[in-house]
């Protein structure tokens, strides 16, 4: 059956006069969803009993229950969610001084294969439908009874291999009618497939895009991130130039210290020049650990250094607080579970 979560409000309005009902109803049960966060269809008071029925005939509303809730020293929190087919994803809530940040998954399995990412390796399922990333937010937001600031697709799971689902579920979050969640408080997180930030570019949509760029020359890269052999840091970063051309947006580039692969003075060096020009933030992570992984995490002195001389060279680079990692939610820690 559909999910009547998958709809951004434009489409929603068809779906509806499809079934021979006035499109201004659609208005109604997208405030039911997303404003007054009702879980069923019997709630939606204001719709008569014949067409509650008819909705149940031909949508469902797919509310995630909760599998597993854990909570961090720091007060992050990591949701197990069953996605009602057999398959687990999790999802995570950081607080900020700044207010609610969800970190979303965007597929069950990744196939991007990042050599220290706790969600390669196991196999790739399926992408998650948009009105199941919708619901991560839903499900968090009636968990903890407050309201969501920010996202990032940060989760499991390459949101840019998952293109058309991920920018449907960002028109539903955007509306003014719903979540109202402003674009400037979603970013995108890439490995970087290089057509689709093209297509990003081009969407008119005002979310931050991150690139997960960990290291400055091919070799590196490819060693740590196997997309590199598809598009290579010389294409990657040409899009990433091209993209703030067309946006005038500020890109994010994210750089994963790793002890004695990618934290010394020669490689902040070599970031320095790649970066030259461009108008952007580098947020360095503190690498984690994953079971079985060969890179550790760069050692304080080191981080501080690097980000110290980015700084001195005129590059805004901070360090990412790490959250959760007790309770393995921080970056990188994430993976699908299997029900079956
Ligand atoms: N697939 C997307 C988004 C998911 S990961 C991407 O690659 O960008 C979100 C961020 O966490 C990425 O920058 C990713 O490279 C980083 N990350 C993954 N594993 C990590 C680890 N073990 N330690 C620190 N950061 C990690």
């Amino acid at each position: 059956m559909k999910n009547i979560k998958d709809y951004n409000l434009e489409d929603l309005k068809k779906e509806i006069v499809n079934i021979g009902e006035k499109s201004y109803r659609a208005e109604q049960i997208f405030k039911w969803l997303y404003v007054d966060k009702v879980t069923s269809f019997d709630d939606m008071n204001n719709l008569s009993l014949e067409l509650r029925e008819k909705l149940k005939m031909n949508f469902s509303i797919c509310n995630f229950d909760i599998l597993k809730k854990q909570e961090s020293s720091d007060g992050t929190k990591k949701y197990l969610f069953d996605v009602l087919d057999g398959n687990a994803i999790e999802t995570v809530l950081m607080e900020y001084h700044h207010g609610k940040t969800i970190c979303v998954s965007s597929q069950i399995g990744c196939k991007m294969g990042c050599k220290f990412c706790a969600s390669t390796g196991i196999k790739f399922i399926r992408n998650l439908s948009s009105g199941e990333i919708v619901e991560q937010i839903l499900a968090v937001e009636q968990d903890t009874k407050s309201n969501i600031s920010n996202v990032v697709f940060m989760g499991i799971g390459e949101p840019l291999d998952n293109y058309d689902n991920v920018i449907n579920a960002i028109r539903i979050m955007n509306n003014p009618k719903g979540l109202n969640i402003g674009a400037r408080h979603i970013s995108i997180s890439t490995s970087g497939l290089v057509p689709r930030i093209y297509d990003l570019a081009n969407e008119n949509i005002q979310c931050t895009l991150s690139i997960s760029l960990h290291a400055t020359n091919n070799e590196k890269r490819s060693e740590m991130m196997p997309v590199n052999l598809r598009y290579n840091i010389e294409e990657l970063m040409k899009a990433c130039k091209d993209y703030i051309k067309i946006t005038n947006k500020r890109i994010s580039f994210e750089y994963a210290l790793a002890k004695d692969n990618n934290d010394n003075l020669q490689d902040a060096k070599e970031l320095v020049s790649l970066l030259k020009g461009m108008i952007c933030h580098v947020n360095l992570i503190p690498i984690n650990k994953i079971e079985n992984g060969k890179f550790t995490k760069s050692t304080n002195e080191n981080i501080i250094k690097f980000r110290d001389y980015l700084n001195s060279k005129g590059i805004v680079a901070t360090i990412r607080r790490e959250l959760g990692s007790d309770i393995d939610a921080a970056c990188g820690q994430l993976r699908r579970k299997n029900l079956k």
